[in-house]
């Protein structure tokens, strides 16, 4: 009946804006493309979408910090001890499925020709060695000034990590302006273990602790419960407001990258296969390992799960960030899906910052890819330091665009394959990024739902405890 469809459209309101925001952002951005925007152009057009990313990453400081500690604080020791080897050993889990995912179809498919004449792209990268970046990593966990850690990148001495990429371009691809705009652009990329500024392990670990503390201090912990509760309770407020926004922004993002990257029929076949490769392989851990995962240990349906998640996940794939994600993945779990707050507030926060399936997925195929174009044989004991240096750089990885990128360094040094060919792939990370950042969201959210249903009979003890009303199912 026509209220029905009211009703419906009311209730999915969010998802359908987001979905169209989708479906208008790729039909502008081609539309678009033709007009051939200068670099000035595209900034301007895309401006939306950037203060959409900005929005966003702006709530992630105070919302990771809240969530954690109240999430923490919530339960007593020896629950969340309980809780936290539960998501540990998920996270640890899936990274690892991922990372043979990412090898095997990489071996299986063999999209790497032996030869890099076809690449367009070359430049210099420092090197990193991996264990610079193996210490940089836990020193991240503890920063020596907590308001630096909020406000300032964690400084390393090790390795400049700016890529420079020369791009050469085809006369007769673009037209004289635009050739003087593209001939070098110079590409930032942040350090990992950082988001937007801010040293998101650090907080992590930090909140977590503090957390734990504040918890067990009884009353005298009382104010500071409070505190970080209604902080939390505002914070997640001001996420509502901005997701009526986030359509017009996803949007903007999407048309403004559409109409600004290069042209797809110049990419040469191996790069093209290379693309393909990971899609399979992000696919098959999209949608079969992950539902797969949480059908046989919850025995409930996973696309109904996964349909609550629609938002958090065009999210990821417009901002190309899980951190900047993390507040529309809160609201998905705890308004959709109605998972518990105590498990959200506790394993969104960690697995938006350590947990990315996707990121390991990538960073093992890309290494075993670049091998393949330089014509080198991995032995089995090369992929074996692969697959552990790709889990260790996905954990390293920050939340933010193109972090895998970065951290790759460390998966290519450690098999001795040149790093600079990092570049090869360039071409294409920005659409692949998208890719591996969804997937990483969707394990976050997965993991929530399976570490919420492990940790069912916890929870309602502590209902009881606290005289809670326990809902019947
Ligand atoms: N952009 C990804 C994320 O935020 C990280 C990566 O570059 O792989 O999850």
């Amino acid at each position: 009946s026509k209220e029905d469809v009211q009703a419906f459209f009311k209730k999915n309101a969010f998802v359908l804006f987001t979905v169209a925001a989708v479906v208008v952002g790729i039909i502008l951005g081609f539309a678009l493309r033709p007009y051939k925007m200068t670099y000035r152009e595209v900034k301007y057009f895309s401006f939306p979408g950037e203060l959409l990313m900005r929005m966003l990453q702006m709530l992630v400081l105070p919302l990771l910090v809240s969530s954690l500690i109240t999430g923490m604080a919530a339960l007593d020791s020896k629950a969340s001890g309980k809780m936290g080897m539960r998501a540990v050993v998920y996270y640890m889990t899936t990274t690892i499925i991922a990372v043979i995912i990412g090898i095997i179809v990489v071996l299986i498919i063999h999209p790497g020709k032996g030869s890099k004449d076809e690449f367009m792209k070359q430049s210099k990268i420092e090197d990193i060695s991996p264990a610079d970046a193996f210490l940089d990593l836990i020193r991240n966990m503890f920063p020596p000034n907590m308001i630096q850690a909020c406000t300032q990148q964690f400084k390393t001495k090790y390795g400049k990590r700016i890529i420079h990429v020369t791009v050469t371009v085809n006369d007769s691809v673009f037209n004289m302006t635009n050739l003087t705009e593209q001939i070098t652009r110079e590409e930032v990329i942040p350090i990992p273990g950082t988001v937007n500024g801010v040293n998101a392990l650090g907080l992590v670990v930090f909140s977590m602790c503090f957390g734990l503390i504040i918890g067990n201090m009884k009353e005298q912990g009382q104010p500071l419960r409070e505190f970080f509760d209604s902080l939390n309770e505002a914070i997640m407020r001001l996420v509502a407001i901005i997701m009526w926004y986030a359509p017009i922004g996803i949007l903007f993002l999407i048309s403004g990258k559409i109409v600004e990257m290069d042209d797809i029929t110049e990419m040469g076949g191996q790069l093209a296969m290379y693309t393909i490769t990971v899609i399979i392989g992000l696919s098959i851990h999209a949608f079969i390992i992950l539902p797969g995962l949480y059908f046989a240990i919850t025995r409930l349906n996973p696309f109904i799960f996964i349909m609550g998640l629609v938002e958090a996940l065009i999210t990821a794939l417009g901002t190309s960030s899980s951190s900047a994600t993390l507040p529309i993945t809160f609201k998905c779990l705890e308004e959709n899906n109605k998972v518990d707050k105590r498990i959200t507030r506790f394993v969104l926060p960690v697995g938006a910052t350590i947990n990315m399936d996707g990121t390991a997925l990538y960073e093992a195929l890309a290494a075993i890819f670049i091998a393949q174009v330089n014509n080198m044989e991995m032995n089995i004991g090369q992929i074996i330091t692969i697959s552990i240096t790709a889990t260790a750089a996905s954990i390293g990885a920050a939340g933010i665009p193109q972090a895998g990128l970065v951290t790759m360094v460390i998966v290519l040094t450690s098999v001795g394959l040149p790093t600079d060919d990092i570049t090869l792939i360039i071409a294409v990370d920005w659409f692949l990024d998208r890719l591996r950042t969804t997937t990483n969201v969707l394990g976050d959210s997965i993991g929530a739902g399976i570490v919420e249903f492990l940790s069912r009979h916890e929870l309602q003890a502590k209902d009881v405890e606290m005289g809670n009303a326990v809902l019947e199912e």
